[in-house]
């Protein structure tokens, strides 16, 4: 018998009211794994009427920032007792690595203890008045029923870096997850009440983007939209959101450069360039596509790398030795499948991987593929693949690769690897993108800000800047 999972609202597990379900399957094994609840606008109704019932409730609007920061501190110590279960249930869904999710799971309560110290931290401030009789003051309100949409690449960390400042600033939230992750989501949510959130704090439907996700962003009662995913989404739910005059954060998707100067430790940088391609199969936002090497390193870098990257380990993501798993769905390795041969279309070169390894299992594999030949102006440049596939391209001058390096419609993540501070310096300066790491890729914590410039998003996520994200600000005025 089937596992069926349900919408999770008003602290009760809701069948879909269409009655359907859509079935998820494991992309190393193909096996069927459980059939979550298709959602349509009648259930985001009703999650969001139970959303809009417990903020307006009185028993929320008593809940004390501090009761607030008490409770986020509770789903923080549920979500590190239930690590395993997290990242296993993490790993089926989208083939992410399990030593790797346990690894990133066990950061996760970071970020909901991070926002608990937040919560009684929201504050306003006085204003200096021409006049002592009247007192001019600000305070943070929240702001209702957010509506969250995330994607299947990360959805555990995304969700909560949604969830955790909207509760802790006092607002009620409506989730709906990717239609390839929905286990996790609920499973939050469950976690979120067990925790002593009220019934209707959090509350998940599931289902597609069109059928589910369309209607929240359009419902009249949603304060806010907080979405993570692809640029072509987010563009219509921010024309969405700006045309009803909600605010929404929008973290998107990328084609970030990787570059390697001649004066860099080469052996490091090339484990930083491996990472930051094939690490999640290349799946993630911030992958480094985009390689560049100075000419007098490069032979040396694409020796490097190529050599690391056909020694990966591809395997069952379950497996501790595996270092690499499955692409998350079947259109996903297609879609990177066809960027390859697009790619060779336009003049380049598989210089390595490319093909299905030979394993025994029958999912979603492509070995890490690296290109050359390729220019940045070529499709494979300038498209988010989202994908194991990395493109090598040399470069003569600091000017000329910052050219490049900004040469593109996105602006999420820059690395950079040299020893000279003052070129460090000049580059993370120079380069648009919302976040730049030197000699290091990929770092990430709730602490610290990060945006997206250009398509790659509106708005702040993570650090003292988001809550801001999640209030509204009111300057009251009083004549003594
Ligand atoms: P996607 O845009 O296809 O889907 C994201 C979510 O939006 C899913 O829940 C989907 O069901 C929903 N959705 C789709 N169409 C919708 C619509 N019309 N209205 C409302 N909701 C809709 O993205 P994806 O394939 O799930 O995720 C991969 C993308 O996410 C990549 O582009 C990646 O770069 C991006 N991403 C960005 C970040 C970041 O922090 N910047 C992090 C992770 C992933």
């Amino acid at each position: 018998m089937t596992e069926l999972i349900n919408h999770f609202i008003g602290g009760e597990h809701v069948a879909p009211s269409s009655g359907e379900y859509i079935p998820s399957t494991n992309p190393a094994t193909l096996d069927k794994l459980y059939e979550f609840a298709r959602g349509n606008k009648a259930d985001v109704d009703r999650a969001v009427q139970s959303a809009k019932t417990t903020f307006e409730s009185s028993a929320w609007k008593r809940t004390t920032a501090t009761q607030r920061g008490h409770l986020l501190r509770r789903l923080a110590d549920l979500v590190g007792e239930n690590t395993e279960e997290l990242a296993r249930n993490e790993t089926l869904d989208n083939g992410k690595l399990l030593r790797e999710m346990v690894g990133q799971l066990k950061t996760l309560p970071e970020y909901l203890y991070y926002y608990a110290g937040l919560a009684d931290k929201v504050q306003g401030s006085q204003i200096p008045t021409n006049s002592l009789d009247i007192i001019n003051f600000t305070q943070r309100e929240p702001l209702g029923v957010v509506g969250a949409i995330t994607p299947w690449n990360s959805p555990l960390t995304l969700t909560v870096s949604k969830l955790a400042p909207a509760l802790a600033a006092g607002n009620t939230i409506v989730i709906k997850p990717s239609e390839y992750t929905t286990r996790n989501i609920v499973r939050l949510a469950e976690l979120a009440y067990e925790a002593g959130f009220p019934a209707g704090a959090v509350n998940v439907v599931s289902g597609t983007g069109a059928e589910a996700g369309a209607p929240l962003v359009d419902h009249p009662d949603i304060a806010k939209i907080s979405f993570t995913g692809s640029t072509a989404t987010g563009s219509a739910i921010g024309a969405s959101a700006g045309a009803r005059f909600i605010g929404c954060t929008l973290e998107l998707g990328g084609k970030s450069p990787n570059i390697v100067f001649e004066d860099a430790d080469v052996s490091n940088a090339a484990m930083g360039v491996v990472a930051g391609i094939f690490a999640a199969a290349g799946q993630t936002c911030i992958a480094g596509s985009r390689v560049f090497a100075h000419r007098s390193v490069y032979d040396e870098l694409l020796a490097r790398v190529s050599e690391r990257a056909a020694t990966i380990k591809i395997g069952d993501p379950l497996e501790q030795s595996t270092e690499l798993g499955p692409l998350a769905f079947e259109s996903q390795l297609e879609k990177v499948r066809s960027y390859i041969d697009i790619g060779v279309g336009e003049g380049a070169t598989v210089y390595s991987g490319g093909n299905r390894p030979e394993i025994d299992l029958p999912g979603y594999f492509l070995e890490p593929t690296v290109l050359t030949g390729t220019t940045n102006d070529m499709r494979v440049c300038r498209e988010e693949i989202f994908g194991p596939v990395a493109a090598v391209m040399p470069f003569d001058t600091e000017e000329e690769v910052l050219r490049l390096a900004n040469d593109t419609t996105y602006g999420l993540a820059a690395g950079v690897w040299t020893s000279n501070l003052q070129r460090a310096m000049r580059m993370s300066q120079g380069l648009q993108a919302g976040t730049v790491w030197i000699n290091m890729y990929r770092a990430m914590s709730p602490q610290s800000p990060r945006q997206g410039f250009k398509t790659s998003g509106v708005g702040i996520e993570h650090g003292l800047e988001s809550m801001n994200e999640y209030t509204k600000l009111k300057s009251v005025w009083i004549n003594t």
